[in-house]
């Protein structure tokens, strides 16, 4: 649809900055699916650097970084005609899960609506009342939260940011099985360091391309727009339409808000510092749950089903180990549903092994009873403990993460977080990010 809405828009009027797909807070129960919303900025006689960021059909799409003329409410007004047209023709109304809505804003309101949509939850009215007292031209169509995150969307200010190359089939095409060659994607993989989140090896998922019957071919996610060009060309696959490069805030945990066990609400994502309360164990389904507790509280964790085999690290905790947890929190019961873990310090389980050896006689020594330590019968030395071994632990310290199968739109990968921390000495394995 933003493919259809730029594409007229460009006849008369300039793309400002990237066109921009924004994912709001993942845990609210009556979200539309992906929870996301698409916003562009739209100026007159753009200037400086103008960038490469889409092609539509046979036309070159440019964003530039400024303007030189603000738009006035009879630009709203037309700009708001062309929208509404294209969303009236090709919103798809009927799908029970779509809520759409559109806002046109003259002036960027203030960035905390987008961090409340993100982490918290925005009403309805709340953000009604914002669109009429700015002056907003919107429509909501059904329940009408679709303004939530479109005007969430055009309140974010990007703290960390990343990118997404989406591809259009032709509408032909559109409810047809995608034809996107598999091989081309595993060595795109390989070969474009920046990209993240494109092919799940260990569960054979390919990521990159929607299961919907939506007008998307696929679409690569990354740290670096000239990459995913370069990264798009290396993928085979049918005739693509259009394409455009979106600036998203996927990948960068902005969902997420650190907090204490007795802070935390339902449907927020959370990061939350505990100990680890008795042994983690797998219920029907296979789900893998243990309970972590702080000053404040305790808190039942969930691996669930589909998040494969990261629940063979989180079967690995034991009571006593200080994990960080990443999730998002469902209401009943409240738990925090994992998305990543950092394990900080792992306990050291003593377990005997045998009674000691006497080191005068070399031969064990004998019991003298529950807690009453142990003596020689030859030339009865007497010591206080048996022979201990550290109970071997299958974890290390480090930093795990679910698959990519499993994968929130929001989470950050680990991937991105080595490139971050780049002086630290890390080493990414198959099921995480190991400290050494
Ligand atoms: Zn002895």
């Amino acid at each position: 649809m933003v493919r259809t809405i730029i594409q007229k828009i460009i006849k008369k009027y300039e793309l400002i900055g990237y066109p921009r797909l924004v994912r709001l807070n993942p845990n609210i129960p009556w979200k539309t699916r992906g929870n996301g919303a698409l916003c562009i900025q739209v100026g007159k006689h753009g200037r400086n650097s103008k960038r490469k960021i889409g092609q539509i059909e046979d036309q070159d799409i440019f964003c530039s970084d400024t303007f030189t003329k603000e738009l006035d409410e009879g630009d709203q007004m037309q700009l708001a005609a062309i929208v509404k047209e294209t969303v009236d023709g090709q919103a798809r109304i009927d799908d029970e899960n779509t809520n759409p809505g559109y806002v046109l804003l003259l002036k960027k309101p203030d960035k905390d609506l987008y961090w409340k949509a993100v982490t918290t939850i925005v009403t309805l009215e709340e953000v009604q009342a914002l669109l009429r007292h700015q002056q907003a031209i919107f429509e909501g169509y059904k329940n009408s939260r679709g303004l939530i995150g479109a005007t969430a969307a055009v309140c974010w200010e990007p703290v960390d940011r990343t990118f997404e190359l989406i591809t259009y089939r032709p509408s032909e095409r559109w409810g047809t099985k995608r034809r996107v060659d598999l091989p081309s994607v595993q060595q795109m993989n390989a070969d474009c360091p920046t990209t993240f989140d494109n092919y799940d090896q260990t569960n054979h998922h390919n990521r990159i391309a929607p299961h919907s019957p939506c007008p998307i071919l696929y679409g690569i996610r990354g740290d670096d727009p000239d990459d995913l060009m370069t990264a798009s060309a290396l993928v085979k696959s049918e005739p693509v339409e259009s394409w455009i490069l979106f600036e998203t805030n996927q990948g960068t945990d902005d969902h997420l808000q650190r907090k204490s066990i007795a802070q935390i609400k339902p449907f927020e994502s959370v990061i939350i510092e505990g100990s680890v309360v008795g042994t983690p164990f797998t219920i029907q389904g296979g789900h893998v749950l243990f309970t972590i507790s702080d000053k404040t509280g305790t808190i039942p964790c969930a691996a669930y089903e589909p998040t494969k085999e990261f629940r063979t690290i989180v079967r690995g905790l034991c009571e006593g180990d200080i994990v960080e947890v990443y999730g998002g929190v469902r209401e009943d019961p409240l738990t925090v549903n994992l998305e990543k873990l950092a394990v900080k310090h792992l306990v050291t389980s003593l377990v005997k092994t045998e009674n000691p050896i006497c080191p005068n006689c070399g031969k064990h020594m004998k019991s003298k009873g529950t807690n009453q330590g142990y003596k020689c019968i030859n030339c009865s030395t007497t010591s206080k403990d048996p022979t201990v071994l550290r109970k071997p632990r299958t974890i290390a310290v480090g930093f795990y993460e679910v698959p990519i199968c499993a994968r929130r739109h929001l989470s950050k990968p680990l991937k991105r977080i080595i490139n971050e921390k780049q002086s630290f000495p890390v080493n990414l394995n198959e099921n995480g990010y190991i400290q050494r």
